[in-house]
């Protein structure tokens, strides 16, 4: 018996490149997901939906059968741990880096370091692992404002070009994890749908492979 299943697609720059590996495996949304504000869509599979939320919410809608399968950052999962997710797959699109990063010069810091960033759990275990302590205070956007107004000492956040830290005078210093899209599928999911979800997975498998020789 074929069962509804919901596939969560991150807002933004990671669902432009998503929806051409979803249309390599077969599923293609029914009307432009770009020019509507509607949050779930249908597909041309009768039992397949798509819902369009944050990235950040990805994970959780999966992990607790919210939807079956999604898409979403390392970063955000790395942040949300993956509790009863399954990461059966590398989309290898929206490529980019998570990096400490610093004011341009700026002198040894005395006593503890303050690090600002919205992946507050990375950046504990990141430091923890070196046996640095650190301070860590959690903004939720620009987070290159912090070292410049002195609310910290160094950021964690996504760098792709640097641009944005050369724009606001810094500079990237270590590299925490190499970031891109990945395909999760709830493992609760995965059981009760595996015949309807592994050719789904197969299929962008697939597209991800074929879109390496282009
Ligand atoms: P850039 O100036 O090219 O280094 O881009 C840095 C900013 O773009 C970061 O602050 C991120 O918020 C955003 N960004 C770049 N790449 C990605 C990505 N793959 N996923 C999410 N955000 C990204």
């Amino acid at each position: 018996m074929t069962q509804p299943l919901t596939i969560a697609l991150s807002k933004g720059r990671i669902l432009k490149e998503t929806l051409p590996l979803l249309e390599a495996a077969g599923i293609v949304p029914a009307e432009d997901i770009f020019s509507s504000r509607k949050l779930i869509f249908d597909t041309n599979h009768e039992h397949v939906k798509l819902v369009v939320i944050r990235a950040t919410d990805v994970p959780t809608y999966v992990e607790y059968g919210g939807a079956d399968m999604g898409v979403a950052g390392k970063d955000v999962l790395m942040e949300h741990g993956g509790e009863g997710l399954y990461e059966p797959l590398d989309l290898e699109i929206s490529r980019c880096k998570l990096m400490t990063a610093g004011l341009v010069d700026a002198g040894p810091v005395s006593g503890r370091m303050r690090i600002a960033t919205k992946f507050v759990n990375i950046t504990k275990e990141y430091f923890a692992r070196q046996g640095i302590q650190v301070d860590i205070i959690k903004l939720y956007g620009a987070m290159e404002l912090a070292p410049i107004m002195k609310l910290a000492d160094q950021i964690v956040d996504i760098v792709d070009t640097g641009n944005t830290l050369r724009a606001n005078g810094l500079e990237p210093l270590e590299l925490i994890a190499p970031i891109s899209s990945r395909l999760v599928v709830g493992q609760a999911s995965m059981k009760m749908k595996y015949d309807q979800i592994q050719p789904i997975v197969d299929g962008m498998a697939k597209a991800v492979v074929a879109r390496r020789g282009e």
